[in-house]
Order: structure tokens, then sequence, then C-alpha cells
């Protein structure tokens, strides 16, 4: 059976930009015997997300993530179908995910990288397998849990950066939820700041490409800041921390400004930075979803029942085709993408 594949092409260096001809088209033949314990799968989406550029260095920096080696596919998060089974735990017409999905059309894999989902979780829409439903949804809610403190009618200001991608968009709408008064949101357009307002309900929306951010703060904020959700760390971050309240609380989810630069994680904050965090005793401890998996099922059984009773919104990029994998990536990690960026493979 002829496949088409995604491989790693050339690195980006620790400080550059990644670029579409980092990654190659292939077409390769996969012999669809299966042995023992392996399935076929066929995919149907791909997941592009800011970790991927660490994996993209010979050396990640990250003991839990293996990079990506020069002409081997790329792989990421997946979710797909089973054609062809000789694992006990999935039959054919199965819907699975996994965390190391190979960039391949087809792909024969051992049934223990793939867990099984319920589609009705997410009423057919299997993309938010990746997303809302997936991941990026898991790290908002526990984020949020975790780390945020809010406590209902303490009437809690919350700022969210990367207000309009994969995890702030759902991260926006918990803080609503869960009891915050207003919920402001950063991103970098003034598509995306009507998107967030209109669509998800954030209080207000700042454009930092276009806007004063701490002027903008300032105002949409006049009771400062207790709970800041951050995305993206350096200068917008620096903005917020400055205007945040004595004893409040940052959910240290990434810091994606920094991503293309070669500084460790988290990477190190200003002096007046720093010294604010301490003199307001503001908590910013490092946040990784991947450690609160025990807490998976409850949390997005909860995720599942917001999107279905439409407390939660979600937004997606949706980009067509596998030769479309690099451009869709690169994208993302400039800010081309509304809510999760998602690449679809076949029907
Ligand atoms: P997004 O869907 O938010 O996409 C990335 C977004 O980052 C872009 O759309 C862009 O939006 C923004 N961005 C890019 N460069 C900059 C910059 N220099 N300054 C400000 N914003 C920038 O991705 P995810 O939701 O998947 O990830 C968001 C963050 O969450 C990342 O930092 C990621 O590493 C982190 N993460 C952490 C996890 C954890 O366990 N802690 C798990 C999953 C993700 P804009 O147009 O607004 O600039």
């Amino acid at each position: 059976m002829q496949v088409q594949r995604v491989v790693l092409n050339s690195r980006p260096g620790k400080n550059g930009a990644p670029v579409p001809e980092n990654f190659r088209l292939e077409e390769i033949t996969l012999a669809p015997d299966l042995k023992d314990g392996e399935v076929l799968v066929r995919t149907l989406y791909l997941s592009v997300d800011p970790y991927m550029r660490c994996r993209m260095n010979e050396d990640t920096g990250a003991d839990y993530l293996t990079p990506w080696q020069i002409s081997k596919c790329v792989d990421g998060g997946g979710v797909g179908l089973i054609d062809s089974s000789r694992c006990n735990n999935f039959a054919a017409g199965d819907v699975v995910i996994s965390f190391n999905w190979p960039w391949q059309t087809h792909a024969v894999m051992t049934g223990s990288d793939l867990q099984k989902v319920d589609p009705q979780l997410v009423d057919g829409h299997l993309s938010y397998f990746l997303g809302a439903v997936g991941i990026t949804g898991l790290t908002a809610l526990l984020g949020i849990r975790e780390k945020g403190h809010i406590t209902k009618r303490a009437n809690h200001t919350m700022v969210v950066s990367g207000a309009a991608g994969a995890c702030g968009s759902i991260a926006g709408q918990i803080g609503r939820l869960d009891g915050c008064v207003r919920v402001v949101g950063i991103c970098g357009s003034d598509e995306k700041c009507k998107a967030i307002v209109e669509d998800l309900g954030f209080s207000t929306a700042i454009n930092y490409h276009l806007e004063d951010v701490p002027t903008r703060l300032k105002e949409s904020c006049p009771d400062g800041i207790d709970v800041y959700f951050d995305n993206v760390g350096g200068a917008i971050s620096d903005a917020v921390i400055a205007q945040m309240n004595n004893g409040s609380h940052i959910i240290l989810c990434g810091q994606i400004s920094q991503y293309n630069k070669d500084v460790p994680y988290p990477p190190p904050l200003s002096e007046e930075t720093q010294k604010n965090l301490q003199s307001k005793n503001i908590t910013r401890e490092r946040f990784t979803v991947l450690n609160y998996m025990s807490k998976a099922d409850a949390a997005l059984c909860e995720l599942s029942q917001w999107i279905k009773s439409g407390r939660i919104k979600v937004l997606e990029t949706v980009v067509n085709g596998i030769e479309n994998m690099g451009d869709a990536f690169c994208s993302m990690m400039k800010g081309g993408n509304i809510g999760k960026q998602i690449i679809k493979i076949s029907h």
C-alpha cells in the first residue's frame, strides 16, 4: 500500500524560526501484514503544537521529549480509525488516539501506543480529541484547577495571554465558568480579539501588536489581576505581572515567545519582574499537564459536558492534507491559528 508521510528535513537551529522546508513529504510502500499486537490505522486528524519546536532541536531540553531525527517520520498527537487489527483490544472501525501518531496517512502501530476513545464524548467532532477534549483542553482545565486558586464570589480578575489559541481560548471560558467576574484576553489580531469577546464571552481583548498592553490592562482590570494564565512569557507577561495583586497566582502554562531562542525552560525573568513576584508574594509554579494524567478522565468528562451543553465554545483552524503539515506548524507558531490548529488528513 502506498502511503504519504512527513519527515524532518532539517533543523531550524536553537535560535531560529521554523520554516516549512524543515519538513519533507515522502511516499513509501507500507507492508500491511501485521504482527501480533499490531494494528493498521488510517489517520483522520493530526495536531501541531508548540512543544514540537523543542523536538526540532537535537537536544529538546526536556527529559520527557525525544528529538525528531533527520529523515525519520515526525510524530505527535493524532486521531484515526483502526483499519485492521491483530491486537485484542482493538477492532476495525474503533476510533483511537495517540500522543505519538506518525505524520503518515496510514501506519502500522502497536496497540499499546493507542487509546480507544468514545466519539460520543465529542458529538462526533473527532478533531476535538486533539484540542478541547484532549491535551490542550486538559491543560486549560487542570492548569486552572491546580495552580489558579480561583475562588467563587471573590470577584477575581483573570488575564489570559495567547488567549485565542487552543489552551487560551478554553482557559478564559473556564475562568468565567469557575467564577471570575472579569476575564481579559491578550492576543495577536483584531480578528482574534473579536472572536474571543463575541464568540467566547471574554470581557475584553487586547491586541498586543496594535495596543499598549500596560495601558489597556489598567483600563480593563481596574481592581488589579488575581489570576494570570500565561501561554507566552516575555514582554507581555512582564506587563501583566506588573499589575498583579498581592497574593495572586500565575498558571505557568507556556512561554511561546521564547521558543525560537536558545534559553532554558522556563526562561529567566527580568530582575524587575522577579522583584514583583517576591514583593507581592505571587505564586508561579511550573505546570506540566502530563504530571496530572490521573485526573484526565474526570476532566475530559467535565470538558465534554460543558461543550455539549454549549457553555464552552470550541474554535478550530483546520487545513487539509498531509502535504500542509509543515506549513500548518509554522503558521501556528506565528499566530496563524484561531483556536486549535488541526490538519485533516482523510475523511
Ligand atoms: P496556540 O493554539 O495558542 O498557538 C500558539 C499561539 O502563540 C499563536 O497562535 C500565537 O498567537 C501565539 N504566539 C506565537 N508567538 C508569540 C509571541 N512571540 N508572543 C505572543 N504570542 C505568541 O498553542 P497552544 O494552545 O497549543 O499552546 C499555548 C501555550 O501552552 C504554549 O506556550 C505551549 O507550550 C503551552 N502548553 C503547555 C502545556 C503544559 O502542560 N504546560 C501543554 C500544552 C501547551 P497570537 O496571534 O496571539 O500571537
